[in-house]
């Protein structure tokens, strides 16, 4: 039924109900569901239509939201889906992971949550409209008209490799995407916790790309099965969007023992098998004391991952308190839910391997031998960056006992590839770069803006190869 918009002060915000903490932990399945048909509606409607949309201008993807919540309030879901698709290639999937928080629900970017009345349910209402529009049918592989002739290599299947190789292949380009692992979705299918979004959303978007005539080749690692020589003469393009490379270890001293694992080789892990590609986790941490170091996402998804594996206990330490950590609220909310413990302004000094009886403040365990030295800290005066810096409280030292520990680990800028700005060209003709792999370390949205617009400028660079366009160079244009 349509609804009148501007209903923000009568009508409260609502997101999606969550489900109970012992059933998300007992399925791992996500932890929301839909809206539902008329609380997704009634949501929509409470945007306050402003003339200066500030929510679309802080999306990445400079999504038409007004007009989108606007045809939703109306219930003309069909051309919501279809506004909603025309700038983002996967509504759905945005509508899960982005952080609206930070984005398009922001208080600089919603009125209503600057005024105090809660942000309109951004996120929420654009899954709804993504998950409408797959069971009634209306996402269709987007076949070319027309074919091009010319063909692209695309190095990475993430949300930048996704996003590109469905927009170059409805151009009517020949479109090959290789991938290091056996499944599309890079981080989305092998580092994103089933918790955060399941891996059927991924797949059935990874089916949509083959049935518009995209090529996967899964298991080709660049360096490896292939080279970018041998791309660069089997294609007139080559896009790198293999993601970002680099793992920042901790720098604590006994990080190299054999019980501290890296946050993305846990995850991984963990993906692995829970989409069935091996039995049980290689690195499982069921019966294990778990010790979980860092406050960003990822520290969050292995305190997530860890509980939801049965651990025996899981702490994590962050160095800064809890107003100031670089990731979620919202995470770390459902993460004390489901039986986490934080220990705020607490930093690692030594990670050590000593015989269980040492250990006093937790019950022992087979096997049982991991130890973390850490300090308390205080906040004190700014740093460069403007953050309050750590320092260490005299006298404060503690141990616990671990069997698994974490680095949190962030991926340095260091490995990211130079491309230029608008042609989003490297130094190497025809080679192109997109997604985390240009930007380093960010979102599931950047990316997909990555894809798109990469995917516009290699677009371009073929037309001007084909002789239907003019390189336009600094001399012709001064
Ligand atoms: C644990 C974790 C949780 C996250 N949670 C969120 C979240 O909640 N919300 C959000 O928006 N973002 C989140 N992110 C970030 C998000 O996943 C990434 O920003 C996004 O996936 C980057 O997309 P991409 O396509 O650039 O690269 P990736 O997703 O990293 O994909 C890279 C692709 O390249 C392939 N590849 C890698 N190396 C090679 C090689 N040598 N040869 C061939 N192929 C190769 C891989 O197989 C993969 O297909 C999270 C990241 C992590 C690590
Ligand atoms: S893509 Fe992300 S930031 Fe943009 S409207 Fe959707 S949820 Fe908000």
């Amino acid at each position: 039924m349509a609804d009148r918009m501007q209903k923000c002060v009568t009508r409260a915000r609502r997101v999606a109900t969550k489900r109970p903490p012992a059933q998300r932990i007992a399925d791992f399945g996500e932890i929301r569901s839909d809206l539902g048909v008329e609380e997704a509606a009634r949501q929509a409607a409470r945007c306050e239509q402003c003339g200066t949309p500030y929510c679309q201008v802080y999306c990445p993807l400079h999504n038409n939201i007004p007009d989108w919540l606007k045809i939703t309030g109306e219930g003309r879901m069909e051309d919501a889906y279809h506004l909603a698709q025309a700038t983002n290639n996967f509504p759905e999937i945005c509508g899960r992971l982005c952080p609206q928080e930070r984005l398009c629900e922001a208080k600089w970017a919603c009125t209503l949550e600057h005024a105090g009345h809660g942000a309109v349910t951004i996120g929420g209402v654009e899954r709804h409209v993504g998950e409408t529009a797959w069971a009634e049918g209306w996402v269709r592989p987007r076949v070319p008209q027309r074919l091009s002739g010319r063909s692209v290599g695309i190095v990475g299947a993430g949300p930048a490799g996704m996003a590109a190789a469905e927009e170059l292949r409805a151009a009517g380009h020949e479109v090959h995407l290789y991938g290091a692992h056996a499944r599309l979705g890079g981080l989305m299918s092998y580092g994103i916790p089933e918790f955060k979004m399941e891996q059927q959303v991924v797949a059935r978007r990874a089916r949509l790309l083959r049935d518009a005539g995209v090529v996967f080749h899964g298991n080709r690692r660049l360096g490896r099965e292939i080279t970018l020589e041998g791309l660069r003469l089997r294609h007139d393009a080559v896009v790198l969007a293999y993601g970002a490379q680099l793992a920042r270890g901790l720098d604590t001293p006994g990080a190299e023992l054999p019980g501290v694992i890296s946050a993305m080789d846990y995850l991984v892990s963990s993906s692995r098998a829970l989409i069935r590609e091996t039995e049980t986790p290689e690195i499982d941490a069921a019966d294990k004391w778990v010790v979980v170091i860092g406050g960003g996402d990822t520290a969050m998804d292995c305190v997530r991952t860890a509980v939801g594996q049965g651990a025996a206990g899981v702490t994590c330490l962050y160095r800064r308190d809890q107003a100031n950590i670089p990731g979620s609220a919202r995470e770390v909310e459902h993460a004390e839910e489901e039986g986490a413990n934080f220990d705020w302004q607490s930093q690692p000094e030594a990670l050590m391997d000593v015989p269980v009886d040492v250990i006093a403040s937790r019950p022992e365990g087979p096997g049982m031998r991991g130890v973390v030295r850490a300090f308390r800290t205080r906040l004190a005066a700014s740093g460069a960056g403007g953050r309050l810096v750590p320092e260490r409280v005299p006298g404060s030292g503690f141990e616990i006992a671990a069997m698994l520990t974490d680095g949190a680990v962030a991926v340095t800028a260091q490995g990211r590839i130079a491309a230029d700005r608008d042609s989003r060209m490297t130094a190497s003709d025809g080679v192109f770069a997109a997604g985390d792999a240009r930007l380093g370390p960010s979102l599931a949205v950047w990316a997909i803006r990555e894809g798109r617009e990469v995917a516009a400028a290699v677009a371009r660079y073929l037309d001007i190869v084909a002789g239907h366009a003019e390189l336009v160079t600094d001399d012709a244009t001064s």
